[in-house]
């Protein structure tokens, strides 16, 4: 009988899943889907890995757990394999406890549950994927991916905020995310370079940077929240708290309205007034435009020079995610000028999204890979399938 892993990756306001064959060793990617209510709501593309295409129409449009349920009862009708045996989930808190996936039991999704209000927009969604997986296979082994995990081996000073000890005892803390990406991307480096300095963007709609020595986690610059750190498609990123107070205090907001304004109506496109979508921004000619890509870029050259300072120097930049996986100027952007870290790219390279795009005399290499967060969940759950 042959089985089948799926993998459920929900954000905000989409869904990525991928579906493998478990013949061998290593999972293989039979279909990838994609649901993203702000490219066409009312449907889920499906892509074969023969590139047939395919549309599952969705019952209630914009929904995201309408979503879910189109891809599951899609996998139970497909031909292709017997049964489901695993549903891998990216659970985007993992809290303070959980550095590895972990298969769940109605006491682990209690205890995600409860992190809810630390990932208000990602958690709730996750746990509907688990809970509409489990109905729909309750034989199936199902696991928890979190994004957190990767990061639980960084050092107090990084983990810490400076607030009253007792609020770190509560758990707040900076968890740092995208942990499966950084994950992916570091174990596609060589062993020599992994072993180094490496600093890591994931640059997509939601963006974060990550300092690796040794393989491991040491800094990220997502903190708490999935807000901090760098400006991202709709997120504001680092933000002086004083802020905050004053909206509060002078434009009466409150918790709800701040976290609409923070998350979805900031960043790129809260700055640009136009859109997050960096293709049009970077074809723009709008002055605003222009200003929201200079304040993406000026970000992440902060956040290297900072990172390679608590590194002791640089030994590689690796670039993913889909602006860093695509987008050449924003590369060229951020690069521009470090040559004093003997950091230096070769253009003709990085224009076609090459993999190595340093020059040959760079001392750093300035690598673009492809994240794939989906592989990452895939080969945890069949790790925890086969133990
Ligand atoms: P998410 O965080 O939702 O997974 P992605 O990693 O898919 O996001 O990245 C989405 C971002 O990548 C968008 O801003 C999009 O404009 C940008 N992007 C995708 N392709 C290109 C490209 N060829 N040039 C510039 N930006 C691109």
């Amino acid at each position: 009988m042959s089985d089948a892993l799926l993998t459920l990756n929900a954000g905000s306001s989409s869904l990525k899943f991928s579906l493998f064959a478990l013949e061998g060793r290593v999972p293989e990617r039979l279909y990838t889907g994609a649901f993203d209510r702000g490219v066409a709501a009312d449907q889920v593309s499906i892509k074969s890995i023969d590139g047939t295409v395919t549309a599952l129409l969705l019952a209630e449009p914009g929904k995201l757990a309408s979503a879910f349920s189109a891809v599951l009862a899609w996998c139970e009708e497909c031909d292709d394999f017997d049964h489901i045996a695993a549903v891998g989930h990216r659970v985007v808190h993992g809290g303070m406890h959980h550095a590895a996936p972990v298969a769940l039991d109605d006491s682990i999704i209690a205890d995600l549950a409860e992190l809810s209000p630390l990932a208000p927009l990602h958690q709730p969604h996750n746990l509907d994927g688990i809970a509409q997986a489990r109905t729909a296979f309750p034989h199936a082994l199902q696991v928890a991916c979190f994004d957190t995990a990767f990061h639980r081996t960084h050092p107090f000073v990084n983990d810490t905020f400076a607030l009253p000890h007792r609020f770190y005892e509560e758990g707040v803390r900076r968890y740092g995310f995208h942990g499966l990406s950084y994950d992916y991307v570091s174990g596609t480096l060589d062993p020599a370079l992994k072993a180094g300095r490496v600093v890591i963007a994931h640059l997509g709609n939601g963006a974060s940077m990550c300092a690796l020595k040794e393989g491991r986690s040491v800094g990220s610059t997502m903190g708490f929240s999935a807000l901090d750190g760098l400006p991202m498609g709709t997120r504001c990123g680092q933000i002086d708290p004083g802020v905050l107070i004053y909206l509060m205090q002078e434009h009466g907001m409150d918790a709800d309205a701040l976290t609409s304004l923070l998350y979805k109506e900031s960043g790129l496109k809260g700055m640009s007034g136009l859109t997050n979508d960096m293709r049009h921004l970077l074809a723009s000619e709008d002055e605003r435009a222009r200003q929201a890509i200079d304040y993406f870029v000026f970000r992440i050259r902060r956040e290297l020079g900072g990172m390679t300072a608590v590194l002791g120097g640089l030994d590689a930049l690796v670039f993913t995610g889909g602006i860093g996986e695509n987008a050449a100027a924003i590369r060229s952007m951020v690069c521009e000028g470090f040559e004093w870290l003997g950091l230096s790219i070769a253009e003709p390279a990085n224009a076609d999204n090459a993999r190595d795009i340093e020059m040959d005399s760079s001392a750093v290499r300035v690598l673009v890979v492809p994240t794939d967060e989906e592989g990452m969940i895939a080969r945890y759950t069949a790790e925890l399938l086969a133990a």
